[in-house]
């Protein structure tokens, strides 16, 4: 099958079009004709070899996101039958089966679920990684009750676009932060019911303006570095900050000073762990349900790829240019 492939962690150009083998079924694996992927930033930390703790090893076929029909079906799989259309986030990474940005992928049954029927391939291939986060964040970590205010960073980001949607359907009163005037209308158009551009205004401000200076119950920290400290400022007495990057060193007096629960969310933990695989087949299946009752839609970036363009597709992810998710149609 066609794929494409790294020998060596590198620049964006290491990706190379190779025929392999195509994989071989396993009992409770299904195999996947791939109809599209998208790109997460984990990816192109592990093809940038940044994250040697979860990537796979080499050569390797990367992308966990993906969304396709499933053409073959191994022994003990019940919830699924060849010809299904499937999403999940499923290979790729250290341990697991290959990625996506192959014609097929061979994957845990536990860890899909079924696409969507309101959704294009693509924007099914959008969702896995993010919306996973995003629930396991929002309701498992920080048990999200409704009427609590929360403040979400990245309204336009693949994480944040979620996080907004399903924050306001868990019944949360959401505040988000983004760089530009059109990111914050994206924000306010997924629901949000408070836009802050966190280039023009202080924490101290928009703390006063959106909470009488008492902070936010929740703040989902999807940015991480220094923004976790303004995270730890805009967080009310006793409040809660969720983060999904977390790999730098702070000072903790604010969160001792105030209280602070700290949550992190560490999404690929599940998926190297087999045992915790059903819980994101659990997940999806909620996702696909919210999705098809019309109450979260993923948000794409206007570029689209074919996964020859990967390495387009990565350098645009890096550029920080991108607009929600970036998608690779598969066109082999
Ligand atoms: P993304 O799609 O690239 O979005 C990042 C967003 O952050 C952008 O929309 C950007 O918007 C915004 N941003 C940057 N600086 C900001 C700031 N100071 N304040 C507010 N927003 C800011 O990435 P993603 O998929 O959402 O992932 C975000 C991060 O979380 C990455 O580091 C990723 O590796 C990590 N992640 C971790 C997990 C986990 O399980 N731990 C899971 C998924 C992702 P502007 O242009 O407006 O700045």
């Amino acid at each position: 099958m066609k794929s494409q492939v790294i020998q060596s962690f590198g620049e964006p150009s290491v990706f190379q079009l190779k025929e392999i083998p195509k994989p071989e079924l396993k009992p409770g694996h299904v195999l996947i004709q791939v109809k599209a992927t998208s790109v997460n930033p984990i990816d192109t930390k592990v093809r940038a070899g940044a994250v040697p703790a979860v990537a796979p090893e080499l050569p390797a076929v990367l992308h966990g996101d993906v969304a396709g029909v499933v053409s073959e079906v191994g022994e003990g799989v019940t919830e699924f039958e060849i010809g299904d259309e499937v999403f999940g986030c499923a290979g790729g990474f250290k341990g697991t089966s290959g990625g996506a940005l192959a014609e097929f992928m061979l994957a845990d049954a536990d860890l899909l679920a079924h696409k969507p029927k309101n959704l294009t391939m693509e924007e099914a291939a959008a969702l896995p990684l993010v919306s996973i986060t995003a629930w396991e964040a929002l309701f498992n970590r920080t048990r999200l009750i409704p009427g609590q205010d929360i403040l979400i960073h990245g309204a336009a980001g693949g994480v944040g676009h979620i996080a907004i949607q399903l924050a306001k359907w868990g019944g949360a009163t959401v505040y988000t932060t983004a760089s530009s005037q059109e990111k914050l209308e994206i924000g306010k158009r997924l629901g949000a019911d408070g836009t802050i551009n966190y280039r023009e205004e202080k924490v101290r401000d928009y703390v006063q303006n959106y909470t009488n200076g008492k902070g936010f119950d929740v703040v989902f920290d999807t940015v991480g570095g220094e923004n976790l400290d303004r995270s730890f400022e805009a967080a009310a007495v006793h409040g809660t900050v969720t983060a999904i990057a977390t790999r730098s060193t702070h000072d903790l007096s604010p969160v001792h000073s105030k209280g602070l629960s700290l949550h992190v969310t560490f999404m690929l933990l599940k998926i190297l762990n087999k045992d915790m695989h059903k819980h994101y087949g659990e997940i999806l299946r909620k996702i696909t349900g919210l999705v098809e009752e019309g109450k979260l839609h993923p948000l794409l970036d206007s570029n689209i790829f074919n996964f020859d363009e990967v390495s387009k597709a990565h350098e645009y992810l890096e550029s920080g240019k991108a607009v929600g998710k970036i998608v690779l149609k598969n066109s082999w």
